[in-house]
């Protein structure tokens, strides 16, 4: 499966702690991320990451445009709700294109971990299996 990592920075550390957890099931999978929570993940987890541009510098249009070719299956995005994010039509639009491609998105540490457990035991459905 192709899964997108982002983490705004109050939950950066977050995110390394849930990759470090489920290493070995992202290790079976093709992982992409935003630019630094790419290198973050990476350099704690060794995992290999194809990272795109910085968040606010692009990298959540890139992943956007991702879901939107239908080249993501899984996205795991731990967003601060509580903090203004400069580029929040970026994170906006990349959430509303999960809505228009179904795609399974996590937006905290709780589903978050609940979409890995279901990977980790290869329960995750196929999306054309899924009535809409
Ligand atoms: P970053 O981007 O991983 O480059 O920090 C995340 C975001 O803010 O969308």
């Amino acid at each position: 499966m192709r899964i997108a990592l982002i983490a705004h920075d109050k939950k950066k550390s977050k995110m390394i702690k849930l990759a470090c957890k489920y290493k070995d099931v992202l290790a079976k999978h093709e992982i992409y991320a935003t630019g630094t929570t790419g290198t973050l993940v990476m350099g704690e987890t060794g995992l290999v990451i194809n990272r795109m541009k910085s968040g606010p510098l692009g990298g959540d249009q890139q992943i956007g445009s991702m879901i939107a070719n239908d080249q993501l299956d899984l996205v795991i995005f731990l967003r601060d709700p509580l903090t203004a994010q400069p580029h929040e039509p970026d994170v906006s639009a990349l959430l509303r294109l999960c809505d228009v491609m179904n795609i399974p998105l996590a937006t905290n540490i709780s589903s978050a971990e609940i979409m890995l457990i279901a990977l980790e035991r290869n329960e995750i459905p196929c999306r054309k299996d899924i009535a809409e």
